[in-house]
């Protein structure tokens, strides 16, 4: 038997999805249901200080208004708590994490590297992060387009923050507690993404969890090579008028789109893609010029 291909998209509601988003939703949408796969949806809503009120009604709105059809029901990480604490709690008593409360200034004086300083100092909870042992270094992983993708040594091997100094729990945690939970199959997001793979593989390999397959998409970026972000206040996609937004994001992600299938309306233009959805149409480069960054359009 073989298992079912599950996949996701798992946006943060850190403003209204913008082309590059589209394109990781796009690209993974595709990548599940060419596979006969489920795909999920999971709000990312981890963080409060960086939500931006509505966000996440407002993405899960556009994602329907493009036709992209989610299958279970919505996860929200912040109903998630719990899970990820009762991880937490049971590294802290087996010795695999443990309290820091080295200050930012301190690890860059170290070099930009968390050294294990207070591995040995039994910090108390109060004013502490959260770190754990790292036992399972990973220096380079497969991504199916990509190949051997390798990681800093001294990045891989060093103790990460499992739940921040302010209480709130890591992304690399949280997203794997949660794809291992949902029996998410394969990771498909953008390339901006690649960095925090090694250890989120590190933590599969701690859990005894069975690993996912990874396929890093080409990022969306300006004329200046900065990414399109929320941070870089890169416009909102045109939520009324879907069509030549799907269609630009299908051409960015290497579809080359015969007349009759601009032509058809917005699912069948899915169809489509679906049926011609394929890895080695995918451009080769991380990064790739879009004209949607700018404010205009
Ligand atoms: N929530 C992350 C983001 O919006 C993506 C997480 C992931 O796909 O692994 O950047
Ligand atoms: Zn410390």
């Amino acid at each position: 038997m073989t298992t079912q291909y599950i996949g996701r998209f798992a946006p943060s509601p850190s403003g209204p999805l913008h082309f590059g988003s589209l394109v990781a939703a796009l690209g993974s949408y595709l990548q599940a249901k060419s596979h006969q796969g489920k795909w999920l949806l999971r709000i990312e809503d981890l963080d409060p200080p960086r939500e931006v009120s509505g966000a996440a009604s407002l993405i899960i709105q556009t994602i329907e208004n493009y036709g992209l059809e989610w299958d279970e029901e919505i996860v929200y990480q912040s109903q998630r708590h719990d899970l990820y604490q009762s991880q937490i709690d049971k590294w802290l008593q087996e010795n695999n994490a443990y309290y820091c409360q080295c200050t930012r200034k301190q690890i860059k004086e170290d070099g930009g590297f968390y050294l294990g300083h207070c591995k040995e100092k039994h910090h108390s909870e109060k004013n502490s992060a959260v770190r754990l042992v790292m036992q399972h270094p990973v220096e380079s992983f497969n991504d199916i387009k990509h190949g051997t993708i390798t990681i800093p040594s001294k990045l891989a091997h060093e103790d990460f923050i499992i739940k921040r100094r302010d209480g709130l729990f890591a992304y690399n945690l949280a997203v794997v507690l949660d794809d291992i939970d949902q029996g998410v199959t394969e990771v498909v997001r953008g390339a901006d993404l690649i960095e925090p793979t090694g250890r989120q593989i590190s933590l599969y390999r701690q859990l005894g969890a069975n690993e996912v397959n990874y396929l890093h998409l080409p990022l969306a970026v300006d004329e200046k090579g900065n990414k399109l972000s929320k941070q870089n206040y890169a416009p909102a996609i045109d939520n009324s008028n879907p069509k030549p937004t799907l269609l630009a994001a299908l051409t960015f992600l290497g579809f080359i789109i015969p007349l009759e299938v601009k032509q058809a309306t917005l699912n069948e233009i899915l169809q489509w893609a679906i049926q011609h959805w394929q890895l080695n149409q995918l451009p080769t480069g991380l990064e790739i010029t879009t004209p949607f960054s700018k404010p205009s359009i």
